[in-house]
């Protein structure tokens, strides 16, 4: 099995996690089995705990690990399936150590970072099993020079060491910034890290520019010479056009991928690129166009609704028509009123959330919706809305969730029974994957087109079963069950021409060659509005 490195220089958010995921696709294109993994410095022990102003969406895979945005990437690029011991971090590592050190594991010796943290990073590191993939590619957060980094880059040295060198590569993506006023592209930030990268012992193989503008051969010279990489491992990695799905086929224009197969050891396969380019011309050349209100807490945030936003665009890519988003701040519907932000929007999506700000704003837009048969979805949080509005509007309710008030007369969506007894806030809610049956003669099982469908779920609350009969006379239906646990998974209104509401996370398995069917469903709902 050989290795990957990818680590980052200059600044953060340069796109490691897209190069990581892209590279991965064409590995994958080239026959490899590929695996992904990302390793973060912080001290958390996943990013389930924190705000979605510190760290954006938290992905959740099918074994229920709450991660890192990245994996998103890998799992959309690729067809790698991952799983909790793909999403490592700091904290883990610590915490794993300091486990072993009051077992009494380490017989009485003192307790470092080196070699004791260094070993548990180079066991996590290792963790992908012998034989089950070609290549692991490991993305490691944050940027090169964090404090907080240097034990998990010290467990790379080692690890590569112990590989043997033909067995791991380096990539370092890095940042190549133009200054307008000298009008030139400048290496010198770069330089310097690659230099603290061979401070700790690691020399990068490839290095990834990131840049606004064509590297010239002069630039890529002295990139070679002052970062001592061949001249033809330097990959420019420019702004992309019009999408992040144009990356694979980018680095193939590079040559990446021969040089990475190259340098491990590995034949370069024929490769086919036919479906990346065929997403990448719809996303150039789209025939409709539709837009979509996403009205949630977190508009402003660049990543808080990640997967939603690329699942809309997989959407767009199946019905090959442009989704333009219009981020709509919950609250701004409760201060201007629905009309202001709702009336030239061909659908409207309430995504997953927490806590009762906004929450009257997308009650209202969700009213909106099936008052003016627009398609909506709602996503979690979503579908709970949906219900609480029918409640309300239809049934004459006076409801509400448990989650914004405790006291309300009619808890629609209440606390799950096994959610009340937890204490914990950390990987503690209904997480992952689990079934769902879908009822004949419904939109759910037009849609999916089987009766049994796996999705994964974030949530404490749930639908309350005591008002299900009040529901179904009223003209609900609930269109998808888990039987097990006797919960309502899905909700449709069959007055309405697209009216769903789904308790898991549909955006956490949809791919741009592979729309999940929600989204592919939505969209074209959405489609016939703009035609009307
Ligand atoms: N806050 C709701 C719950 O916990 C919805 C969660 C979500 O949208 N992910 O049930």
């Amino acid at each position: 099995m050989k290795h990957i490195f990818i680590t980052g220089g200059v600044v953060s958010s340069l796109g490691k996690g897209l190069t990581a995921a892209s590279l991965g696709a064409l590995l994958e294109g080239r026959g490899y089995r590929v695996s992904l993994q990302k390793f973060d410095p912080y001290l958390n022990v996943d990013p389930g705990t924190m705000s979605p102003f510190q760290h954006g969406e938290v992905y959740v895979l099918e074994d229920g690990a709450e991660t890192d945005l990245d994996l998103g990437h890998y799992e959309r690029f690729t067809h790698c399936k991952l799983s909790r011991a793909n999403s490592v971090s700091s904290g883990q590592v610590y915490a794993e150590v300091l486990r072993k050190e009051r077992r009494g594991d380490y017989l009485g010796s003192t307790v470092q970072v080196i070699p004791h943290v260094t070993d548990q990073v180079k066991k996590c590191l290792g963790a992908t099993e012998e034989g089950a993939y070609d290549i692991v590619i490991t993305e490691i957060g944050g940027t090169i020079g964090d404090i907080e980094g240097l034990p998990i880059l010290e467990g790379l040295r080692q690890f590569a060491l112990e590989k043997g060198r033909e067995n791991v590569l380096f990539v370092h993506v890095t940042l190549i910034p133009y200054l307008r006023a000298a009008g030139e592209l400048k290496s010198k930030p770069s330089q310097q890290s690659v230099a603290r990268l061979r401070e700790i012992g690691i020399q990068p193989d490839i290095l990834v520019c990131r840049t606004e503008k064509t590297l010239d051969q002069d630039l890529r010279k002295k990139l070679s010479l002052f970062c001592n990489v061949p001249e033809r491992a330097v990959i420019e990695e420019k702004d992309l056009e019009c999408s992040i799905y144009e990356l694979p086929l980018a680095l193939h224009a590079e040559k990446l991928d021969v040089l990475v197969l190259e340098k491990l050891g590995l034949a370069s396969n024929s490769i086919d690129m036919s479906e990346w380019e065929k997403v990448v011309n719809r996303l150039k050349y789209p025939e409709g166009k539709v837009r979509i209100a996403l009205v949630g807490k977190y508009v402003e945030l660049q990543d808080a609704y990640k997967s939603v936003y690329e699942s809309l665009t997989h959407g767009g890519i199946a019905n090959n028509c442009r989704v333009e988003v219009i981020r709509i701040d919950a609250e701004a519907i409760e201060a201007d009123g629905v009309e202001a932000h709702l009336s030239n929007v061909n659908g409207i999506l309430v995504p997953g959330g927490f806590g009762n700000r906004g929450t009257e704003g997308k009650i209202a837009a969700a009213r909106y919706a099936r008052e003016h048969d627009i398609p909506y979805f709602g996503i979690c949080l979503g579908m709970q809305i949906a219900v609480i509005e029918f409640a309300r509007n239809v049934i004459c309710l006076n409801a509400n969730s448990t989650e914004f008030d405790p006291k309300t007369e009619h808890a629609v969506i209440d606390i799950m029974e096994t959610q009340k007894k937890v204490e914990g806030k950390g990987a503690s809610m209904r997480l992952g994957a689990f079934d769902c049956t879908l009822k004949d003669n419904t939109l759910a099982h037009a849609i999916y087109k089987k009766h049994k469908i796996s999705e994964r779920h974030r949530h404490r609350y749930e639908l309350n079963n005591t008002y299900k009969q009040a529901f179904e006379t009223a003209g609900l239906v609930f269109s998808g069950h888990n039987e097990a646990l006797n919960l309502v998974e899905m909700i449709e209104n069959p007055h309405n021409r697209w009216f769903v509401g789904v308790q898991f996370h549909p955006e956490f398995q949809s791919k741009p060659n592979a729309a999940h069917p929600l989204f592919e469903s939505f969209i074209a709902a959405t489609q016939k509005t703009y035609e009307k």
